[in-house]
């Protein structure tokens, strides 16, 4: 039986409907932000996210999925570029822990003798990776009596870190130029800023003046699933973003979108979150920090886990990503970010809490929170709900004040969110049966023939926008009810004969049992002022 992929999950009704309450509740909160939509594709250049979201982020270092147009994986194409190097046979082997099967259809992997040269092809190689070849290598030379040689071959220069590593466990590192024409590197997106940033340079959207923007759809992190994370998951989220002249960098758009942010949660009635906010300073102040970072880890990196090991050298301030029960202590004692804020940075985190606090939207400060990210810039918050557990973060974001310009786009300061769709779900306070929109009236025929007048009925009150669902005349009446009313429906419409000549139909409402004849023109307007049609909670009715 062929199953959803690890990660990903099917929505189905009656959940759907809790997921369309959502985001009605979204675009009409957002409209009267004077936001408006923007889609943008599915899967990028792989490179918008590394330069957005950062080389040693989680995100793009370990959970990307990330392809080549042709349809050939990373390995393959590095492959073959080395294969054009070397050319085929020789003294190389690529041993079957390394290999996809399905690249090499016809070919048997025997241990060869004399000496050999294993090979391990990755374009994005990490410190496990290495570690796994020297462990197999081990294995191997067990199996057949010597020792091989280990080259990792590669597309780009790896860092220091992984070149001294690499140096440690005895392993060559080749870098292969990849042939040009065979590889573009595409990713499915693992956030949404990116896309949009790249959008407003690509279409000059800063000529239209400031851009409030929003999107709702699936982003992909290859995690480990767990409750409230998923491989796709769903993101809403919305950005502001111009030129300078625009207002874009003022703290009155920071305060905006939080303030946004709040009247929606509360919106959809989900009480007890909190906002949690900080500032990540510029540019500049995150020099310093880093700098004293580097400096405060020295003498303790040593007893911290592996990814924080390789973050005190690359970016010392991803230490505070880590979720390793262990580091925590270690990491509470290091330096924080808001003892390196500059004036104009202070001034304008100052700014930010003093309209909040005059729009009434409670927040608390925390220093450690710096988000996954590298584009973010001053602002940088998160809500979070207590009734998610581990994965507690409903939403995140946060300034990106230099994002355009790596991008090779012109100053365009921004801010901007993303709510996790799937874990504000389930957060509301609401249950999926009482958003799930019930049919008003079922249509019963009754008797032989019936199904033909059934249908006229209902292509009638459908069209008067009667939600309306169609029996059978093979069902008995007692059949009909009882899947009327299993189904929710409000009132039950008998079709006989006896009704079609008369022109006039039985009506029966399912809640009282009351049971009356209705002439034909009036139905749509009977069902229709029936009162407890408003008590499906949409936004719109909620208002
Ligand atoms: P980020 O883009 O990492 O700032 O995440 C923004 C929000 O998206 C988070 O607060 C989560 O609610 C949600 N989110 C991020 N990753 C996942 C995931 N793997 N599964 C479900 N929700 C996620």
């Amino acid at each position: 039986m062929i199953k959803a992929v690890r990660g990903t999950r099917d929505l189905l009704p009656p959940e759907t409907a809790l997921w369309n309450f959502v985001e009605a509740a979204a675009r009409d909160v957002f409209r009267a932000y004077n936001f408006h939509e923007i889609r943008t594709p599915i899967f990028e250049e792989t490179q918008l996210f590394a330069r957005s979201v950062g080389e040693e982020t989680d995100i793009v270092s370990k959970e990307m999925y990330t392809w080549l147009e042709d349809g050939r994986s990373p390995e393959q194409m590095l492959e073959l570029a080395w294969v054009k190097v070397h050319g085929k046979g020789g003294d190389w082997f690529v041993p079957p822990r390394f290999q996809k099967p399905s690249y090499y259809p016809d070919i048997e992997f025997r241990p060869p003798a004399g000496e050999r040269i294993l090979l391990e092809f990755s374009s994005r190689p990490s410190l496990e990776r290495l570690r796994l070849m020297r462990q197999y290598a081990g294995t191997w030379s067990e199996v057949c009596q010597q020792q091989p040689v280990l080259r990792l071959v590669t597309d780009r220069e790896p860092s220091d870190f992984l070149q001294r590593e690499a140096a440690r466990l005895d392993i060559e590192i080749e870098t292969v130029e990849l042939i040009d024409e065979l590889s573009q590197s595409l990713t499915l997106r693992p956030e949404n800023t990116a896309g949009v940033v790249r959008a407003y340079i690509e279409h000059e959207l800063w000529q239209r003046g400031l851009q409030k923007l929003y999107y709702i759809g699936p982003q992909f992190r290859r995690e480990r699933p767990q409750k409230g994370r998923y491989r796709q998951f769903y993101q809403i989220g919305a950005e502001v973003i111009g030129p300078p002249s625009a207002g874009s960098e003022s703290p009155a758009r920071d305060a905006e979108v939080l303030e946004m942010l709040a009247t929606f949660l509360d919106r959809l009635g989900i009480t007890g979150w909190t906002l949690e906010l900080n500032s990540v300073g510029c540019p500049n102040d995150r020099a310093l920090f880093n700098e004293a970072l580097r400096k405060a880890l020295e003498p303790v990196v040593a007893k911290m886990c592996a990814d924080c090991q390789r973050r005190a050298v690359m970016n010392p301030l991803r230490v505070f990503d880590c979720k390793v029960p262990e580091d925590q202590p270690i990491i509470d004692k290091l330096p924080r970010i808001s003892q390196f804020l500059d004036e104009p940075c202070r001034k304008h985190f100052d700014e930010v809490q003093t309209i909040l606090k005059a729009t009434g939207i409670p927040f608390t400060l925390n220093d450690r929170l710096v988000r996954g990210l590298d584009y973010y810039t001053r602002t940088a918050f998160e809500f979070t709900h207590g009734a998610l557990g581990a994965q507690n973060a409903i939403l995140g974001g946060g300034r990106y004040d230099g994002l355009s310009e790596s991008l090779g786009g012109p100053q365009a300061p921004g801010i901007g969110f993303a709510i996790g769709e799937d874990r504000l779900v389930m957060s509301l306070p609401q249950s999926a049966d009482t958003v799930s929109p019930k049919p008003d009236v079922y249509i019963a025929p009754v008797g032989e023939g019936m199904n033909h007048e059934a249908a006229r009925l209902a292509r009638e009150l459908r069209g008067k926008d009667v939600v309306t669902e169609l029996g059978d005349e093979s069902f008995r009446l007692k059949k009909s009810l009882e899947t009327a009313s299993k189904m929710g429906a409000r009132f039950v419409l008998i079709v006989g004969e006896n009704e079609v000549k008369a022109a006039s139909f039985a009506l029966k409402n399912l809640a009282t049992g009351e049971q009356t004849s209705v002439p034909r023109a009036e139905l749509a307007r009977k069902i229709q002022n029936s009162t407890d049609r408003s008590q499906v909670a949409t936004p719109e009715n909620k208002r």
